[in-house]
């Protein structure tokens, strides 16, 4: 049976990778919802939303259209904002240092939610986040919590960053970290928080696949 894996923690624990993992080993589909807040926030720098213009966020929120597509070639899911592949420029730091202020926004994440339950209807889905366990999929048959060191952490986001072949100083990431974690779990809309019945699987001294191997060996249950 088919079910919908709800994978929340904090910023850079491995959530998308591990998640794009998971779902390949299990013949699911894979959604990425930071992308969705990272493309927002995007729209909003290249169109000058404020983010104190309700009126402004509503109209704009009406025009965004936020889609996954597959890249056979690279074997890649690719975020595409209104038509355009914005894969590469929302990993950016600038998007990184903007993001956790869009996404605190209640406009914003009603338009983002309801958007997502439409994805997860099918099941079959891995879906990672901040708050899909507790407020996407309340009711999600597996929810993972994924934590980890945050020196640990940066180290990984770091050499992420330097394969895409940006040169980012550690402690400028570890603030980057810092700063989401804080605004993630202390906003007023959705916060980000443990779930109860969440399986916690902590990423700082586990390999790639033994933390790939839990949440499969967990699905499979
Ligand atoms: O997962 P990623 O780090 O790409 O997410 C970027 C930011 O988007 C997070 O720091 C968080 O502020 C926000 N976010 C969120 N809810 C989600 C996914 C991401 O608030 N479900």
């Amino acid at each position: 049976k088919k079910i919908v894996i709800a994978i929340d923690g904090y910023s850079a624990c491995g959530k998308s990778s591990t998640a794009k993992a998971v779902a390949a080993q299990l013949g699911y589909g894979y959604i990425d919802t930071g992308a969705m807040y990272r493309s927002v926030t995007l729209y909003f720098k290249e169109h000058n939303v404020s983010l104190t213009d309700p009126k402004g966020i509503k109209e704009a929120l009406k025009v965004i259209d936020i889609r996954f597509k597959y890249n056979k070639q690279e074997g890649v899911n690719e975020t595409f904002l209104n038509g355009t592949n914005v894969e590469k420029e929302i990993r950016k730091m600038y998007i990184s240092d903007a993001v956790s202020d869009v996404a605190a926004i209640g406009l914003v994440r009603e338009a983002m939610v309801e958007q997502q339950r439409k994805m997860g209807k099918k099941k079959g889905v891995v879906m990672d986040g901040r708050d899909i366990g507790s407020v996407v999929f309340p009711d999600a048959e597996l929810k993972i919590f994924m934590t980890a060191d945050v020196r640990i952490r940066a180290e990984r986001r770091q050499k992420e960053l330097f394969e895409q072949k940006q040169i980012v100083n550690l402690e400028e990431i570890i603030e980057n970290l810092r700063k989401r974690d804080r605004i993630d779990t202390t906003r007023a809309e959705s916060p980000l928080v443990q779930p109860e019945d969440a399986k916690v699987v902590d990423t700082s001294f586990l390999t790639f696949e033994e933390q790939v191997g839990e949440i499969v060996k967990a699905a499979e249950k």
